[in-house]
């Protein structure tokens, strides 16, 4: 008797663990807004504390050359969930560089999300936080393939009530939330108005670990992106006057903490070892607000500039078992790279009637082989400013972020080399004439790949 119960718990313990085996894993992307490269401790922040960021690096793997897909919100979102550079999307434009609560137009039926991709294999998928593709009910996350949305559709410094003069300094001391009229939804219905910003980084992470334990007998995709730390900044009681760091410390280190009761809630639930989890930024950090803005570390620049410092952002990928813990990829990985990644792991088919950016990740992560991206391209609105190769950049066009008086054309490129000067301090570009000119043709090459098309982001305003 003894003998036929041990069989059956064993025979039982071997469906299980082949249902297990069959089913792909599940898909957790965590962004944050405006993160800047230096604003994590695994990433060198020396008062930021970010305790649970660093644990899930130790258990998983850094990203130290990892691209944003743009360097503002609309766009590089754009980006990453549909595996394109959003030049293609038509969700880039030179002057309305994002959507805007009079936008009228968003992320088109068309693309194809990742969202939508795992429908194949009929994954759960919600989208808790900041959606910035497109706010009225055409281009809502619930038609771009997921089943439940819960979050504020654009910047928090949007619909302001506050008047120009006014408006930086409601910025930099947010002590009300009625300066920012913006809508928090759930679905497609407004619940809030304006949204209580100080809680929505609390009540962002108990939707999501909601959304797990609802769902952890089957596949899900969570996509939580942040509304912080775009400013103004907003963190709850518990994390006021806590960090050493300031406000932006405060709302970092409730976002390090949302992190944590995340991958909690994967572990508990016996998921980690089959759940595939990312954590990384929409762009650098935004300069223009002093020490309300994060920091791009080493890197130049930040939000909204070609430098490294407002597209380089922080990455972790953390699958244990499958990523080896601890590890560091110094190799070249994008948002962009996201769908080709999520597609391979998950037996899935990214469309095949339309030009792809990504590469699949997935041996790079495992580290059994290099990473298959050897370039990036840096697109501010529609024209392409600078392009690396390997461990080479040069920039064709350079611009600060903000507060610019416009661009200046650089003939010849100026020229870096990231690995010796990630700063991008030393122009090395007259004793490289043939490293210039390689790129140079490279860029040439993908500007012709690039089809025209309509452009979203400039429906704004009066339709006529
Ligand atoms: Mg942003």
């Amino acid at each position: 008797m003894k003998v036929f119960s041990r069989l059956v718990f064993v025979s039982l313990w071997a469906v299980v663990v082949l249902a297990a085996q069959d089913r792909p894993p599940n898909i957790v992307i965590i962004f944050g807004d405006d993160i800047g490269y230096g604003d994590i401790g695994v990433f060198g922040h020396p008062t930021i504390r970010t305790p649970h960021l660093d644990r899930m690096a130790h258990e998983g793997q850094k990203w130290t050359n990892f691209y944003a897909a743009a360097s503002v919100c609309t766009p590089s979102r754009a980006g990453l969930l549909t595996g394109r550079l959003p030049v293609r999307s038509g969700m880039m434009h030179d002057r309305v560089r994002v959507l805007f609560p009079e936008s009228w137009s968003g992320l088109q039926q068309s693309e194809v999300t990742i969202a939508e991709m795992l429908k194949q294999k009929d994954y759960a998928a919600m989208h808790v936080g900041k959606w910035h593709l497109g706010h009225l009910p055409d281009y809502l996350p619930t038609k771009q393939g997921f089943d439940a949305y819960y979050g504020i559709p654009y910047s928090n410094d949007m619909d302001a009530t506050q008047p120009g003069d006014k408006r930086r300094h409601a910025l930099l001391h947010p002590d009300r939330i009625d300066y920012w009229n913006v809508p928090l939804m759930r679905d497609e219905e407004t619940i809030e108005r304006p949204a209580n910003q100080y809680t929505v980084t609390k009540r962002y992470t108990e939707e999501a670990v909601k959304f797990i334990e609802k769902n952890k007998d089957r596949p899900f995709f969570l996509y939580l992106a942040h509304t912080m730390m775009h400013v103004p900044l907003f963190r709850s009681q518990e994390f006021t006057d806590r960090s050493m760091a300031g406000i932006y410390g405060d709302a970092m280190e409730e976002v390090d903490w949302s992190v944590g009761q995340v991958l909690d809630a994967l572990r508990r639930n016996g998921l980690a070892e089959n759940t595939f989890a990312v954590f990384t930024s929409d762009n650098g950090p935004w300069l223009i607000f002093d020490t309300h803005g994060g920091s791009a570390g080493l890197l130049r620049e930040g939000k909204g500039s070609t430098w490294e410092g407002g597209m380089r952002v922080p990455a972790i990928v953390w699958r244990p078992g499958t990523i080896p813990a601890g590890t560091t990829q110094t190799g070249m990985g994008s948002t962009l790279d996201l769908m080709a990644t999520v597609a391979a792991m998950t037996g899935t088919k990214m469309p095949d009637d339309r030009k792809m950016d990504g590469y699949d990740l997935g041996g790079a992560m495992k580290m059994t082989s290099p990473s298959p991206r050897n370039e990036m391209f840096y697109w501010r609105g529609t024209r392409l400013f600078a392009a690396r190769l390997g461990d080479y950049k040069a920039h064709f066009f350079t611009q600060t972020g903000y507060r610019d008086r416009g661009e200046t054309r650089q003939n010849p490129p100026l020229l870096y080399h990231l690995g010796r000067d990630p700063g991008e301090e030393h122009d090395i570009s007259r004793e490289n004439r043939g490293v210039v000119a390689r790129i140079r043709k490279l860029a040439q090459e993908h500007e012709l790949d690039i089809d025209e098309v309509e452009n979203q982001l400039a429906k704004i305003g009066d339709r006529n």
